[in-house]
């Protein structure tokens, strides 16, 4: 059994946020349990982008207060660490509203610039992991995850937070190697998580994303605050809450028979909150992700190029919101995006389908767009020919 709390909680208010997450981590031992005197303690937020805490982009600054203080009561030394996707972590802190809430605090900020190569034991897909010298070499590392839709993986919760730990060249190589393929993605996901292991895990759940997630899209009032060990077990508690199959979540699929964390709420001791009366309807999941299908699988080879075009989601910008700031052009990793000075040019051919772009256009000018196959649902079809 993992044992995840789950605490209502509505609004950033100060008073209030501190109230729950002390209420949610006392559920499951207190602060004490994990950090003792003199321990050094990495706070991982998801901290996307430079934009302000109404935007719902990155973990609230006011969770990550809350914890750095509770973890300065019990005599620890709290550091929060980051490498954002496209912005220097001094300019996301400076105007994301971060460096406001904790100056004059005790609390240390680090850009993660060093990192160890991590050999994964022999059973792994993957052999090694270039992982934040900060983050491996931290007394205990404290995920501060916020729920989003994500374009590629569909949701960003507690485990996909971790990505951002590893070294921002190796993500993009990662998005080369692992391409259209979601389970794949999902697999190295799963097993950097393992080599990590968060000691605790608090989501911000407040106000999540939905819709053209994780950069783009719309706030979305969730109202939970959520603690646990387990990362898996929290995040199957949060597809729940979402009213989604938990088994849609690529990283729970994909951790299947890992014996990583659990994935059945019946394995999941829940406490606080009975988790059936928070259940919100109608989340809108990114574009074109709620008919999603492995087109490859059915594919002969030497058709798939050709097909991709026509068959699969794929980025599309829409030109009204497009301010020509290029982060698009310089952040994808299969150089599918040229510009003529006037207009951003996707290469579809070239395009891998990892959806950075969506991710990291600022003006939210990049949706995830399915083509003409899908919208016919081709899954019937071959269905159809299956049976
Ligand atoms: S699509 Fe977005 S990221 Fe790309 S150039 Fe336009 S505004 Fe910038
Ligand atoms: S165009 Fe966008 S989705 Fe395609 S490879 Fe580049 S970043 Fe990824």
């Amino acid at each position: 059994m993992s044992e995840i709390s789950v605490i209502r909680c509505s609004t950033y208010q100060p008073v209030e946020i501190d109230k729950a997450v002390r209420e949610a981590v006392n559920f499951i031992g207190g602060m004490g349990r994990f950090v003792k005197k003199g321990m050094r303690v990495l706070l991982k937020p998801n901290l996307l982008s430079d934009k302000p805490p109404d935007k719902a982009i990155n973990t609230h600054p006011g969770i990550i207060k809350a914890v750095a203080n509770m973890v300065i009561e019990q005599g620890g030394i709290p550091c929060v660490g980051d490498n954002p996707g496209i912005y220097s972590l001094t300019r996301v802190i400076q105007n994301s509203g971060l460096a406001e809430f904790i100056r004059g605090e005790n609390i240390f900020l680090v850009n993660f610039s060093q990192y160890i190569l991590k050999q994964t034991p022999q059973n792994y897909t993957f052999n090694e992991f270039k992982i934040a010298k900060e983050v491996l070499e931290a007394d205990l590392v404290i995920n501060l995850p916020k729920i989003k839709t994500h374009g590629h993986m569909l949701l960003t919760l507690a485990v996909k937070n971790l990505f951002g730990c590893l070294a921002r060249q190796e993500r993009i190589q990662w998005h080369l190697r692992a391409g259209i393929n979601r389970n794949f993605f999902a697999t190295m996901l799963v097993e950097l998580y393992s080599l990590i292991q968060p000691g605790l895990t608090i989501v911000d759940g407040i106000i999540g994303m939905e819709g053209n997630g994780p950069g783009s899209g719309t706030p979305r009032e969730i109202g939970v605050i959520i603690a646990g060990i387990d990362c898996l077990a929290i995040d199957t508690v949060i597809t729940h809450i979402l009213n989604l199959d938990s088994q849609r979540l690529y990283t729970i699929k994909a951790a299947e028979g890992r014996n990583l964390g659990k994935t059945s709420l019946n394995e999941i001791n829940i406490l606080g909150e009975n988790i059936n009366h928070l259940i919100i309807n109608n989340f809108q999941l990114p574009l074109e992700l709620k008919e999603d299908f492995e087109w490859g699988y059915y594919i002969p080879k030497r058709f798939r190029t050709t097909l991709k075009h026509n068959l699969i989601p794929k980025p599309a910008i829409d030109p009204t919101k497009c301010n020509l700031c290029f982060i698009c052009l310089n952040n994808c990793p299969a150089r599918a995006i040229t510009t003529d000075k006037r207009r951003v040019i996707i290469d579809y051919i070239t395009c891998i389908r990892c959806f950075c772009c969506q991710e990291f256009c600022p003006q939210g000018a990049i949706t995830i767009k399915e083509s003409w196959l899908c919208k016919n649902n081709p899954l019937k079809l071959i269905d159809a020919i299956k049976i």
